[in-house]
């Protein structure tokens, strides 16, 4: 603690060097939110995912009743070839008596399933038109969220260019800032902005604190005013940066001992 105090008037000297890098900070916070406002399109994909799960839906369906269509008219007009043939046995060819009762049964079965099919046919065609209606709206609306999408992401890359540019530009300042700070203040920092959401670091030359708006104590301004080391606001934990007029310490103030072991050991 004893060299501790030393250090910390040091500490003061880089606290410009921390509005900086707090300026630097501020802006890539804008440009993120601004980054975060810009429509990426995600919203729309997600719609676009949607349509074609419907697409495929409806087109599996129409696939399926396809298929029982084609077969259905398959078996029927196999069924109506062998009544052609029976029918032309039983009154052409002189069939016997028990071949003549097997040919009208044969004839009655194949009638009832004609039937059958004719009532099948018609469902499925019932079915079926309004299926590829839904699949013309599902393959449109598919169609116009596809053009919309590459509008949006198109308008995303362009809009997200400058800002990009300008993150990079930030990036680069900020890895050349923090190396002059010393690592204990921009730990400091880096906690404080972290853990409340706060600036970290606030410029102050009356007797409030900027980033919480409370009073500061007539001892915390003289303490500030005497610059002998780093304040943090007592109310919000923020770092003060004292930028208003200087005065020299009193000899109490420079004596107050005490006052540097307390935080010194309650901060760490
Ligand atoms: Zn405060």
């Amino acid at each position: 603690m004893r060299i501790a105090s030393l250090n910390e008037a040091a500490l003061i000297e880089e606290l410009p060097a921390l509005y900086e890098l707090l300026l630097t900070d501020l802006r890539v916070g804008e440009l993120l939110d601004e980054r975060a406002e810009i429509d990426d399109g995600s919203g729309k994909e997600a719609d676009l995912a949607r349509a074609e799960a419907r697409l495929a839906e409806a087109e599996e369906q129409l696939t399926t009743r396809r298929a029982s269509q084609i077969d259905l008219r398959l078996e029927r007009d196999g069924l109506k070839e062998r009544r052609e043939r029976d029918q032309h046995r039983l009154w052409q060819e002189a069939p016997s008596v028990h071949e003549a009762e097997a040919l009208q049964a044969n004839l009655q079965a194949s009638a009832l399933r004609l039937d059958e099919i004719a009532t099948q046919l018609l469902d499925l065609d019932n079915r079926i038109e309004p299926l590829e209606h839904q699949r013309e709206d599902e393959q449109r609306t598919r169609d116009e969220l596809q053009a919309e999408l590459s509008v949006v992401q198109a308008n995303f890359a362009e809009q997200v260019k400058g800002i990009d540019a300008e993150l990079r530009e930030l990036h680069a300042r900020r890895q050349a800032q923090v190396v002059t700070i010393a690592p204990v203040l921009l730990a400091r920092y880096e906690l404080i902005r972290s853990r409340r959401g706060d600036p970290g670091l606030v410029r102050v030359d009356g007797d409030t604190c900027e980033a919480c708006h409370t009073q500061l104590t007539n001892y915390m301004q003289r303490m500030l005013q005497t610059g002998q080391r780093v304040q943090q606001c007592e109310n919000c934990n923020t770092i003060l940066y004292w930028v208003g007029e200087a005065r020299r310490p009193q000899w109490d103030e420079e004596l107050d001992g005490e006052e540097l072991v307390v935080d010194d050991s309650g901060d760490e």
